[in-house]
């Protein structure tokens, strides 16, 4: 099972800058990065600093980007698992691959470790289709270990991302765990336009291809589907052999992204 494996620590260049909006997350996150950067200079005034994150909000609107960019923004490795892993590994291997990851980020302290979709992990205990799950049991058993055995300061920060606080096991929400809880929102049409803005950096736009009229068009679209939308503009746009993505282009791309979401019967009413 290659997804048991431990990757290594990486080194991430994503900064604030790469994340639009989600002022009042970065404001939080900000003291995060001051206590990586310096962990020793915290000690000595007695703050402590919180061992876990969540941050709560629907799917991709920035989550993993708001890990990273702490990361990049502190200078410090990133680790990172995603809950899902998990469901397919044996018993005994998802809360070895824990043990592994938190002894690896200790070493390289200050590091940063991202729980992704850790509601498959923290999914509330014994809630399970016919009894136990031993695996996830298992699994979430170590990371509470885990966090409790590192003192506070320790200079290993923990960020956990969900789309499902609801179903989270309140053991995980306790003080000392992931006390510390952020709420990502979809973006606003001035948001929008700003991600539109980030992402269209490195693309090939006509002049009359107008970010705020996209923006405008596109309500209840995430950071991801933005994203999304500006590629699949580009791969039409090569299908025409186009020298630039046009407007039209954006059109065709933006319907296939909105039936997409409409099929999977998110968000868009
Ligand atoms: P999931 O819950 O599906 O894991 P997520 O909240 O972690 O989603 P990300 O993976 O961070 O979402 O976002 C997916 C992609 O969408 C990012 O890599 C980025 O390209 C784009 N994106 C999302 N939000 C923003 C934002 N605020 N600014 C710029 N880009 C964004």
């Amino acid at each position: 099972e290659s997804k048991a494996k431990l990757q290594d620590a990486e080194k991430v260049d994503t900064t604030f800058d790469d994340v639009a909006g989600l002022k009042g997350a970065k404001t939080e996150l900000q003291e995060i990065i001051s206590f990586l950067k310096h962990p020793d200079k915290f000690d000595s005034l007695g703050g402590e600093i919180p061992k876990g994150v969540l941050m709560v909000g629907p799917p991709g609107t920035g989550k993993t980007l708001l890990a990273r960019a702490v990361a990049g923004e502190a200078g410090v490795p990133y680790f990172t698992i995603t809950g899902s892993d998990f469901m397919e590994m044996f018993v005994g291997v998802g809360a070895k691959r824990v043990r592994d990851m938190f002894e690896k980020a200790k070493e390289k302290s200050p590091a940063i470790i991202f729980i992704d979709e850790i509601d498959s992990i923290g999914r509330k205990r014994g809630a399970g289709l016919g009894g136990g799950h031993d695996e996830r049991e298992q699994t979430l058993n170590q990371l509470l270990s885990e966090l409790d055995g590192f003192e506070p300061n320790a200079g290993v920060v923990v960020m956990g991302a969900t789309n499902r606080p609801d179903i989270l096991d309140k053991a995980l929400l306790r003080p000392g765990r992931f006390d510390r809880q952020i709420t990502v929102h979809l973006p606003t049409q001035e948001h929008r336009e700003q991600i539109l803005e980030i992402h269209a950096k490195n693309k090939k736009l006509s002049d009359q291809v107008d970010l705020e009229e996209i923006a405008r068009s596109t309500p209840g679209f995430s950071g991801a589907d933005l994203h999304n939308l500006l590629n699949e503009a580009a791969l039409i746009a090569a299908r025409y052999k186009r020298k630039s993505i046009e407007q039209q282009d954006i059109d065709q791309a933006r319907d296939k992204v909105m039936m997409g979401l409409k099929r999977e019967g998110i968000r868009l009413s």
